[in-house]
């Protein structure tokens, strides 16, 4: 059960005086903004003007976090078609899930009551396939900074190679990108005590999700 069921106080705003957007709401919102962006209708520059700007110098209460990828492709307010002050991005090559991951995502939970997360992974990530070469290359060398990321993809990718995935590598990448974005959504879930309470009584969401380059939609998993 996800908690879905959250109470509203009343006027939609929770003890602590934020609005909190529930994770449904905000999963929507996410839809329709990537439509738009993929219609090329977009509605960004209203979203950051300087009305826009004065209204967040206070504070701010982004309604989705989202853990993607540094890939300069994947912009998440461009494909999302948001403004100033509606996401809470962490941005990390792979989109991996690391102790500092988890503290950012905690923080946005607690402190702008964010109830959903989204792990945004993406066709053709480049740190996806830096990790299926380790796999198959051995003496391949790499810094030990860039092994810290290579190693927390490995786990969710090195099962796929005993397939017959391992003899297609098209098919292989692609089912790589949605292993690892399962195995981050996974660890969101179960690798903090804060979150787990989160979304066993209070109607947080993770989700996975991937953006395709090559059409511009974003598919989320896990509904
Ligand atoms: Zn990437």
């Amino acid at each position: 059960m996800g908690g879905l069921a959250v109470a509203r106080a009343p006027e939609g705003r929770p003890c602590n005086g934020l609005t909190m957007t529930l994770a449904t709401d905000a999963l929507q919102r996410l839809r329709e903004g990537n439509r738009r962006f993929v219609a090329g209708v977009s509605g960004r520059d209203a979203l950051a003007d300087q009305t826009r700007r004065n209204d967040f110098v206070a504070g701010q209460e982004p309604f989705a976090v989202i853990l993607g990828c540094s890939d300069s492709r994947v912009p998440v307010e461009i494909v999302f078609d948001q403004g100033l002050g509606d996401l809470f991005v962490i941005r990390v090559a792979g989109n991996i899930v690391a102790p500092s991951q988890i503290g950012s995502v905690e923080f946005a939970a607690e402190r702008f009551r964010t109830r959903l997360v989204v792990v945004l992974g993406h066709t053709r990530c480049g740190a996806i396939q830096a990790t299926l070469e380790a796999l198959q290359e051995t003496n391949a060398r790499r810094s030990r900074n860039l092994s810290s990321i290579v190693d927390r993809i490995r786990p969710s990718v090195e099962g796929l190679l005993a397939t017959d995935l391992g003899r297609d590598p098209e098919a292989l990448a692609l089912e790589a990108v949605r292993a690892n974005v399962r195995v981050s959504a996974n660890h969101l879930r179960h690798g903090s005590e804060v979150l787990e309470r989160l979304i066993g009584s209070d109607g947080l969401r993770v989700v996975g999700a991937e953006y395709s380059l090559e059409t511009g939609v974003v598919e989320f998993f896990d509904e």
